[in-house]
């Protein structure tokens, strides 16, 4: 039985005050039990975060970090210190780091390593973009950047990973993937998992994301390969994530 996860992507967003907001409002609800929650802040947030959130039971991640342990690398961050500040999840290969940040699949396996380096838990964001949907090179895509990691993996290091497919022209445009275009995608990539074992395949988490928000949520969460979601925009509001979240349990 995989737990769903909702992970909550607030990008370059966010204050001090939100934080203390989210604090409060999870701490006056109860969370479905048998979902994980996870908020990726912006760096200098995390140790907040990890005391806002500390008497719930939503875990704190962050967005990306460096491939290097430590050294003169001006500016980045290593898994260490997410570790040391409170993290537990890491996104890793977000298409706005791969598009903005110009980080290729090397790049984002580096990363990845690194995470499981420190028991940090990579969530390995992999998507199209319109242009490759619309080539029908969707699978040949996604698939791609799947393989790219799990076949530079063992055995033990890929079953710590968690996947979440983005397609790219759904992140931030308020254009969802419907749940049967989502559900095709998360389908091919349990198949192609299944290549390095049953056991992987069916234990793997596969989270959508994408304009996800509280009215779509459910129906998306529905289908049998969706496990979860990465949220972005509906993330920074509180009301509406804590709706995605109860609509997973
Ligand atoms: C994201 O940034 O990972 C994302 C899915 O954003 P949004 O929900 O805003 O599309």
């Amino acid at each position: 039985m995989r737990m769903p996860l909702i992970a909550g992507n607030w990008k370059m967003n966010g204050s001090l005050a939100l934080v203390e907001e989210f604090g409060r409002a999870f701490a006056d609800v109860s969370l479905p039990v048998n979902v994980e929650v996870s908020l990726m802040v912006p760096f200098p947030f995390l140790e907040a975060a990890g005391r806002a959130l500390g008497e719930t039971s939503v875990t704190v991640g962050a967005q990306t970090l460096s491939d290097r342990p430590s050294g003169a690398f001006t500016g980045e961050v290593s898994a260490a210190m997410l570790r040391e500040c409170g993290a537990r999840l890491v996104l890793v290969g977000h298409s706005e780091r791969r598009t903005l940040f110009a980080e290729d699949d090397a790049a984002v396996l580096a990363r990845v390593k690194a995470a499981l380096a420190e028991q940090l838990t990579p969530v390995l964001c992999v998507g199209e973009t319109l242009e490759e949907r619309e080539a029908e090179r969707t699978e040949a895509v996604v698939l791609g950047q799947i393989e790219a990691v799990f076949g530079a993996l063992d055995e033990a290091e890929r079953a710590r990973l968690v996947v979440a497919y983005e397609p790219v022209w759904a992140i931030g445009t308020g254009r969802t993937a419907s749940p049967e275009q989502a559900q095709a995608v998360h389908a091919a990539i349990r198949d192609c998992l299944a290549r390095y074992g049953a056991g992987l395949a069916g234990g793997m988490r596969l989270l959508y994301g994408g304009s996800m928000k509280a009215d779509n949520a459910a129906e998306l969460l529905a289908q049998p390969d969706i496990d979860g979601g990465l949220v972005g925009g509906a993330s920074l509001k509180v009301d509406d994530f804590l709706a995605i979240c109860q609509s997973a349990g």
